[in-house]
């Protein structure tokens, strides 16, 4: 097929057949937040290149590849956004949302990286994204996380699993960077080039390495859990009390990083293995450093996105049904007397108490090929108007399932006949 004519690689359309799933997910979601005292806000696509340079850290996977970054009409560089913490933490500065306040905010859409398309991987994908400003934890951090297990049960998605970490203060992590470097340093020649890269820039990312090769060295790497200070230290005590307290259950993983200095503290990331490679399904973690960072006042925050593509396939293998919504009535209307009679009646029909819902016959054709849609659409009962019923004043009600026959109502009786005819079939 002509290229213009296919989607840009590792885009997606999400097709009528798959849309019913994405829902019932969406709500679940959007509901449990809501639920929780979180309110949605909603920031641009594209953000100035240098807001995501400056808030997610030029050292890092994202910032270095991945980043889809234009210059617009007028010479200003400007990137479809790769994640959504940087859009919010801005739109909260500018509209002064952190002036005396604190905010449980959510964001939902799509998000942008130049990655290798593979299952579970792609260039435009979609996240939940939740951020807790101006709360200094370890409280909220619990609150954020026993909400993710709350997401999880709530569509019935059992195989995943809650990993922990806290990365400590910068000052801890100043210490360990030190020790870390001259680890590494020592096993120069082992390490890949992306590692020999970040070795004197950002050598906490080592340790988020994915090559295999890399894991011996990493697994032999000191521990940051052993370099937090007093206060770090009981922030993760208290964290992991509340946890406990809750009945959710998680693992350490000293491994378990953010590369970048106003990261810090807790950090947590839900897993799974039935998703081959692409393992992570959220992920998040303290930023207490970044509206200082962006030249704002010191603000503590706490945030978490989900991948919503490995989401829904989670939902999906856990074999939970997603069915689209059926109409209850379809409108046959057969004749130009009975279409205006019918077009009428359907919107009747919509404003009942309680309303039905109603799908009006389009497209002409004769009696037994509308029928033949009125099936096919799955509503369980139809409604008919032909010449005969426009003269009389009434319409024809006919279950589509079973046996019953068809009725013959007066227009003012439609509504009735044909809750009967559903709870007949129910
Ligand atoms: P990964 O290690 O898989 O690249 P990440 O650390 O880059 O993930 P985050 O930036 O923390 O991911 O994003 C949070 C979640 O968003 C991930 O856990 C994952 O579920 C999802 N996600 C990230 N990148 C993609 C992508 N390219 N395609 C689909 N989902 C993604
Ligand atoms: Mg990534």
């Amino acid at each position: 097929m002509n290229q213009a004519l296919q989607a840009i690689r590792g885009m997606s359309d999400l097709l009528p057949a798959d849309s019913a799933r994405w829902q019932a997910v969406e709500g679940a979601i959007r509901r449990t937040l809501d639920d929780y005292g979180y309110r949605e806000i909603r920031v641009p696509i594209v953000e100035r290149t240098e807001l995501f340079q400056r808030s997610i850290g030029e050292v890092t996977d994202i910032v270095e590849k991945e980043m889809y970054t234009f210059d617009d009409r007028n010479g200003v560089s400007i990137t479809l956004r790769p994640e959504a913490t940087a859009g919010i933490v801005r739109a909260a500065m500018e509209h002064g949302l952190l002036h005396n306040q604190r905010q449980k905010l959510w964001c939902t859409g799509p998000m942008f990286r130049y990655e290798k398309p593979q299952k579970g991987r792609y260039r435009q994908f979609h996240q939940f994204d939740v951020e807790a400003l101006g709360f200094p934890g370890p409280d909220i951090d619990a609150e954020i996380i026993v909400m993710t297990a709350r997401i999880f049960r709530t569509l019935g998605i059992r195989h995943v699993s809650l990993q922990l970490n806290s990365l400590g203060s910068s000052e801890d992590r100043a210490r360990y960077r030190a020790d870390l470097t001259e680890y590494f340093r020592a096993h120069h020649d082992a390490l890949d080039e992306d590692s020999r890269r970040r070795l004197e820039r950002n050598p906490l990312r080592i340790l988020d390495s994915k090559n295999p090769a890399m894991q011996a060295i990493v697994a032999g790497a000191p521990r940051l859990t052993g370099y937090l200070g007093d206060d770090s230290a009981a922030h993760f005590a208290g964290l992991r009390s509340l946890l406990d307290a809750a009945g959710v259950a998680y693992t350490v993983n000293p491994r378990l990083v953010r590369g970048l200095d106003y990261y810090g503290r807790t950090v947590f990331e839900w897993v799974t293995d039935q998703l081959g490679a692409q393992g992570a399904v959220c992920a998040g973690g303290r930023y207490d450093g970044l509206v200082a960072h962006l030249g704002g006042e010191p603000t503590p925050a706490i945030g978490f996105a989900i991948g919503l593509e490995r989401l829904v396939e989670l939902h999906s293998l856990a074999g939970h049904a997603a069915a689209a919504t059926i109409p209850d009535v379809y409108l046959v209307a057969v004749g130009d007397a009975a279409l205006l009679a019918g077009l009428r009646l359907a919107e009747d029909l919509r404003e009942a108490s309680p309303p039905l819902r109603v799908e009006f016959h389009c497209g002409g054709g004769g009696f037994k090929a509308q029928m033949r849609r009125a099936d096919r659409s799955g509503a369980a009962v139809a409604v008919i108007i032909g010449d005969d019923e426009v003269q009389a004043g009434t319409a024809g009600v006919k279950p589509l399932r079973g046996d019953a026959g068809q009725a013959s109502v007066p227009l003012a009786g439609v509504a009735d006949a044909v809750r009967r005819a559903l709870a007949g079939v129910a």
